[in-house]
């Protein structure tokens, strides 16, 4: 079994570890926040007080931070990854950041000696929970391939997306796409009421037409037509407005470096604003149904 070091235990990082720890690996964890250091000690993970000592003896270090601005510091600060690792460490990224920065964190670490795959997720806190998270990674044929084993007891599915940043720009792209198509389900579903169609009779006509989406069929936004979603627990996330505001706004950063404009994705990015700044950033995505009808059935207050 091996030697991991992990940076950042937070939601998502601790039940994470804790499934490499079950699979027999020694994670040595480091979070700047001593209380979710404790926490992760609980699953069996060997708390440590510095990202020196995280990093010593790894075979594989993976960092799970909040944003882009976070990770270039942990890698490349006078204290970082890159200062403090040996080079025969992989290293893996699985936070969700801008396309640029990991970029850079691949040409850093390159220069520095190192091997270094991104490796954003999808499936959230019950994915991390349950072991079958979707990583996306980016990097070379070799440093992937290497990475995998590491990864399965995480994964639910892993995919190499292609080269440096690849599994970034998969990532930010898949979910500015669920954003834009939950846009148009949110005004469809309000609209359909109002003409006086009946939710469940219009949803089953959508899911077999060409209205049909993922959002559509997982997150209707109206209580008892699909079980799967979060309107029939008071829009409790899932996945919650505030993280999509930050995935859509790494699609809006994406596009203004690479030259591409997005109208849809910027218009969702706007109504996620208006939801956060109404108060309701914890709430499911799917309420963006507030913004078109405050009174829509299921929503709190
Ligand atoms: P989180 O804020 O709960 O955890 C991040 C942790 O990083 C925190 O505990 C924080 O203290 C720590 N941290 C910040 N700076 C640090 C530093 N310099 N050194 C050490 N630790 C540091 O976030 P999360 O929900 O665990 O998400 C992590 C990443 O995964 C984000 O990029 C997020 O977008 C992505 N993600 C989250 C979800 C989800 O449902 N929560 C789903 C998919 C992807």
């Amino acid at each position: 079994m091996s030697t991991m070091g992990w940076i950042g235990l937070g939601n998502m990082g601790r039940p994470m570890t804790a499934n490499l720890v079950k699979a027999g690996h020694t994670v040595n964890g480091y979070d700047v926040v001593p209380d979710a250091v404790a926490a992760a000690a609980e699953h069996g993970v060997n708390p440590v007080g510095s990202l020196a000592e995280a990093v010593a003896g790894a075979d594989i270090v993976f960092t799970m931070l909040p944003k882009g601005e976070h990770a270039r510091a942990v890698y490349l600060g006078d204290d970082g990854v890159l200062a403090h690792a040996d080079t025969r460490s992989l290293l893996v990224d699985s936070s969700t950041i801008d396309f640029d920065s990991a970029r850079t964190l691949h040409t850093e670490a390159a220069a520095a000696g190192f091997r270094f795959v991104d490796g954003p997720v999808s499936g959230g806190v019950t994915g991390a929970e349950a072991g079958t998270l979707t990583f996306m990674l980016g990097g070379s044929d070799e440093d992937v391939a290497e990475a995998k084993p590491f990864i399965e007891p995480m994964a639910g599915n892993i995919f190499h997306a292609g080269g440096e940043a690849a599994g970034q720009a998969a990532k930010i792209v898949n979910n500015m796409m669920l954003a834009i198509s939950l846009q148009g389900v949110v005004e469809g579903a309000v609209l359909a009421q109002r003409f006086g169609l009946d939710p469940t009779t219009f949803w089953n006509i959508a899911k077999v037409s060409s209205g049909d989406s993922w959002p559509l069929r997982t997150w209707y936004p109206v209580p008892g037509v699909t079980e799967t979603a979060a309107s029939n627990n008071g829009f409790a996330p899932g996945f919650a407005a505030a993280l999509m505001h930050k995935d859509v706004g790494l699609a809006l950063a994406g596009g203004e470096s690479q030259g591409v404009d997005l109208p849809a994705a910027s218009l969702v990015h706007g109504q996620l604003q208006k939801l956060i700044d109404d108060g309701f950033a914890g709430l499911d995505t799917s309420a963006l149904i507030r913004n078109i009808d405050p009174k829509a059935e299921g929503l709190p207050g």
